[in-house]
């Protein structure tokens, strides 16, 4: 794995290719940023950038989400998939706001992951795009992106929170995040484009790919001719 100072370089290099990684979500509060970080599973920002407009405009705040029954939130989010454990999980959430915080949302991790639909990886984007707590989202770009430049190892979320957190001083722990999803889903995607990727020279996965191609055969090259024995 990379030490501390190779990973902040490898940091540093992803910033120059994607400025600006930290402003991609946009939210008014942390209410809207949790409301959409649930329904952007398994969807993408887009999709959910159509449907919160509206919803923002019904339900403003955790009281009015409350106040709803899940079966009238269903269809203005039906797009988004997973539509009716989705409309549970925000009036769960809203209600949960409103019986334990105030209508609030919670600057603190404990509380946070207490509430319906909420799992770390929302948590900790919660807490650091809208809550000034840094927070490290692992998502499945982070993992993939993580474990190829060997600036963190496993495929356990927490375990490569846990690495990059240790490797990065706290004020850049979200816009980390933030760099890694956008490197994965722009430029080192499942299948890489390394040959556009500014961390290139500092990436064992792509140093293994070089090396196997390196290794395999060209296609329609002939091999060796065989010298023929003259028959006597
Ligand atoms: S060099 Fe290729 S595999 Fe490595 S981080 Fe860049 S895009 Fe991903």
């Amino acid at each position: 794995m990379k030490t501390p100072a190779q990973t902040r370089r490898i940091i540093d290099g992803l910033d120059g290719q994607h400025p600006g990684a930290d402003t991609e979500l946009r939210y008014r509060n942390a209410y809207e940023l949790l409301v959409a970080t649930i329904l952007s599973a398994q969807s993408t920002d887009a999709r959910v950038n159509m449907v919160t407009p509206a919803l923002f405009g019904r339900y403003p705040d955790a009281a009015a989400l409350a106040a709803a029954a899940p079966a009238e939130i269903e269809p203005q989010i039906h797009s988004t998939g997973f539509f009716r454990a989705k409309s549970k999980a925000i009036v769960g959430m809203a209600r949960a706001l409103v019986a334990h915080h105030g209508g609030e949302v919670p600057a603190d991790m404990a509380a946070l992951t207490a509430l319906p639909g909420v799992g770390r990886k929302t948590a900790n984007v919660v807490l650091g795009h809208a809550l000034g707590v840094p927070g490290l989202p692992v998502d499945r770009h982070v993992l993939r992106v993580a474990n190829r430049l060997s600036i963190a190892e496993g495929d356990n979320p927490e375990t490569v929170e846990q690495q990059l957190c240790a490797a990065l001083p706290p004020a850049r722990w979200t816009v980390t995040s933030d760099l890694l999803i956008l490197h994965g889903r722009r430029i080192c995607k499942p299948k890489p484009l390394c040959d556009q990727c500014a961390v290139r020279d500092d990436c064992d996965y792509a140093r293994a790919l070089d090396h196997e191609r390196a290794q395999k055969p060209v296609r329609g090259a002939r091999g060796p001719r065989r010298l023929r024995t003259p028959r006597r």
